[in-house]
């Protein structure tokens, strides 16, 4: 390599903004590179099957969502907070595509485990694809596909437009936002594959839920989730009673 590529350039982090000496082909400043290491999982409880981290003593209430195991498993290298947040918000709202870039090859470390024929993306809705000009789980999608030597088909659509997920604050309301929103697009044979269900974040899992039973329906042998982060709290159990009025603190 030449020696001017392995020196410091000034330039803007893709975190947070800010122009500072970063190295050439990794572009975070010093202190966020810092704090997206530290943001892998680390002590906390978590569900060895969903990720969720758990309040000690009570089950999953991810899992407890999904009785008939409709995601058998999730897989996911970032809890959302920190930099990991300010990296997908930037891929998500400011159409900032290194950041997916930076997330995809800990999400393919992620997914070692997973055993799937193929990855597919959550898919955006129409209206939404059309401001974004591209749908960032798809990019993720390609992007962990290739270094995992997997292909990926955007092989579901939404059958409508939905509300944003992160403006409902109930899982009620998350849920409902959903039913039958999700279908795998006409002509795509699913069946009797692995799918591995990409997305950037997890909350509640509605979105991931409704992909999988779409995927399901279609024939699909299996579906597990990879995601870039998981909300920290989202597994968390709430009482039955108190869980419709539970409101999320998280905005995404
Ligand atoms: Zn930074
Ligand atoms: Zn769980």
């Amino acid at each position: 390599m030449l020696p001017h590529l392995l020196s410091p350039v000034s330039a803007h982090c893709v975190a947070c903004g800010q122009v500072a000496d970063i190295a050439d082909g990794l572009p975070l400043c010093p202190d966020c590179l810092r704090r997206l290491l530290k943001a892998r999982h680390s002590v906390d409880a978590l569900c060895p099957r969903c990720l969720s981290v758990l309040s000690i003593g009570h089950p999953c209430a991810v899992c407890r969502r999904d009785p008939d195991r409709l995601v058998s498993r999730a897989f996911a290298p970032y809890r959302y907070r920190g930099t990991v947040r300010g990296l997908i918000l930037r891929l998500k709202f400011s159409g900032d595509t290194p950041a997916a870039a930076l997330l995809a090859p800990a999400m393919a470390e992620a997914a070692r485990a997973a055993q799937a024929d193929l990855l597919v993306p959550v898919p955006l809705g129409r209206r939404r694809q059309r401001e974004r000009g591209y749908n960032q789980a798809a990019l993720l999608a390609m992007l962990t596909g290739k270094l995992r030597g997997l292909p990926m088909e955007e092989a579901l659509i939404r059958t409508r437009e939905t509300k944003r997920q992160s403006g409902l604050h109930t899982i009620l309301a998350r849920r409902q936002n959903l039913i039958g929103a999700f279908a795998v697009r006409p002509g795509t044979d699913i069946s009797g594959k692995r799918i591995l269900l990409v997305d950037d974040v997890r909350t509640s899992g509605a979105t991931a839920l409704a992909c999988a039973r779409a995927l399901r329906e279609a024939g699909a042998a299996d579906v597990q989730l990879l995601c870039a982060a998981i909300a920290p709290g989202a597994g968390r159990y709430f009482r039955p009673s108190a869980a419709a009025g539970r409101r999320y603190r998280r905005k995404e």
